[in-house]
């Protein structure tokens, strides 16, 4: 019996929601590729994150900074120092692991931490118990030269958080978009990690995506937008149809948290992982005036806020809600997946697949399918097709038994399966079928957009 996890994989894999990058050279475990279905699941995420956080409030802008920042960025954030995980490597096999990794792997499969230390963790390689080096700090920013020499000049960093770039904005948005604290900066877009041990299918790949929040706010009140923020990213999830119960939240405790923080709460989601079957979906964090400050002391800039209703300049405190945009893809591509039975042609039941999907994030908003492929029932079905695209991403099938072209259409998420039957030419109505009940209704063609339209909500 395959784990939910692996039938998501092969799902994702056979019907091109994601697939390795490169794989007809061998591919590599820490790059993905989106295909036809994925990159409409993805973008559906995006958008429904950038309508909720960022145009659907008063109180946020939006922002596309660059990929590659000045390097003084990094100096000044603490990133080139500190922005570093613990590396052990065998004795034995000379496979190299972080630390953290091995530990928390080690408690979640015994219950107890290995108090022992490292001698009492057998390497995931090779078996080889206890034979470890000492741990060394290895970077995690990604190296690149610009310029026409690979000299210490020309070395820059491909950014491991698109965060830094809305610091060093701060003032320009401030003054163009004449915002006040409370308010937030959102942006999306691509994350770089030299990752030591990528894995899990996409939860961890040196090139990632994510949607990130700097929400600016006097430091009085940051506690309490802190909690805030946490309980609108639960949220976020739980309106997209997350199981609750799928949620949980973790307070990083002291000592484990980065650099720049003063409190994090994790999200954690159930990927069900062998052994560890928490994983962080996202993070929360008070990272106070710790980047503002640093980007002042370095730039010689005058980053502080002026209230002009108390005449006073100050540093305002941050609270950064951190959304993996590819993690939470695999997040609902995972609570999304369930296994029923459908009624076939025969009478009895077949096993079928199904991505409960919210409507909003499905890649396919509805199929139309001729009842059989024929002369006549094919261009109307066709022209249907066409029609609705101007709308939506409308699949338009002919290809084996009706039953068949329903559980493929199940299997992707697709809520709508419209049928064009031999009525459909003398009643000018069709016939649409609802992918969770598999209930079916007789729509007629004038009311079908309107229809369509209150379902799929945006
Ligand atoms: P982890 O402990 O899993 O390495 P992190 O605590 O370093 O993650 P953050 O720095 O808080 O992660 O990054 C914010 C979010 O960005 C994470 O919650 C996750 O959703 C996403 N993210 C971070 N690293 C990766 C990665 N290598 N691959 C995919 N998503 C990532």
């Amino acid at each position: 019996q395959p784990s939910r996890l692996d039938s998501v994989i092969a799902l994702a894999k056979r019907r091109g929601f994601v697939f390795q990058s490169g794989e007809i050279y061998g591919g590599s475990r820490s790059a993905w590729d989106y295909g036809p279905l994925g990159v409409e699941l993805k973008e559906n995420i995006k958008r429904q994150w950038w309508q909720r956080f960022v145009r659907g409030r008063g109180d946020m802008v939006g922002l596309d900074s660059a990929v590659i920042l000045p390097r003084k960025v990094w100096e000044a954030s603490g990133h080139v120092a500190t922005f570093t995980d613990p590396l052990v490597e065998c004795l034995h096999c000379h496979h190299r692991f972080r630390e953290d990794h091995l530990v928390e792997a080690f408690q979640a499969k015994k219950g107890r931490g290995p108090e022992g230390g490292m001698a009492e963790i057998a390497c995931p390689n090779c078996g080889t118990r206890g034979e470890w080096t000492e741990p060394r700090e290895f970077s995690g920013m990604l190296k690149t030269y610009l310029g026409p020499v690979e000299s210490e000049e020309g070395l820059n960093f491909l950014r491991p958080e698109t965060a830094q770039g809305i610091f060093v904005d701060f003032a320009q948005v401030v003054t163009t978009s004449r915002m006040k604290p409370p308010f937030g900066i959102g942006q999306v877009g691509k994350a770089f990690r030299n990752e030591i041990t990528p894995g899990n299918f996409i939860f961890r790949t040196r090139e990632f995506e994510q949607m990130e929040i700097e929400y600016f706010v006097p430091p009085a009140s940051a506690e309490e937008h802190y909690e805030q923020w946490i309980a609108d990213a639960v949220a976020f999830y739980t309106d997209l149809g997350i199981d609750p119960e799928n949620l949980r939240r973790f307070d990083v405790p002291d000592g484990e948290r980065a650099h720049y923080s003063d409190a994090t709460a994790d999200i954690e989601y159930r990927f069900g992982f062998a052994g560890t079957e928490w994983g962080e979906l996202m993070g929360v964090a008070n990272r106070t005036d710790f980047d503002l400050k640093n980007h002042i002391e370095a730039s010689g800039q005058d980053l502080r806020y002026f209230d002009q209703a108390a005449n006073e300049k100050y540093v305002p405190y941050v609270i950064e809600p951190s959304f993996g945009l590819t993690r939470a893809l695999m997040a609902f591509l995972l609570d999304s997946y369930h296994e029923d039975e459908a009624p076939n042609a025969k009478g009895g039941v077949d096993k079928r697949t199904v991505l409960r999907l919210d409507p909003r994030l499905a890649p396919v908003k509805a199929a139309v399918l001729p009842l059989s492929r024929n002369e006549q029932l094919s261009p109307v079905a066709r022209g249907l097709a066409d029609d609705l695209r101007k709308n939506w991403n409308v699949d338009f099938d002919d290809a084996g038994a009706i039953g068949r072209r329903y559980r493929r259409h199940d299997e992707i998420g697709t809520p709508f399966c419209i049928t064009v039957d031999f009525d459909t030419l003398e009643d000018k109505a069709v016939t649409v079928r609802e992918r969770d009940t598999m209930g079916q209704e007789r729509v007629s063609l004038d009311r079908l957009q309107g229809f369509l339209a209150e379902r799929l909500l945006g």
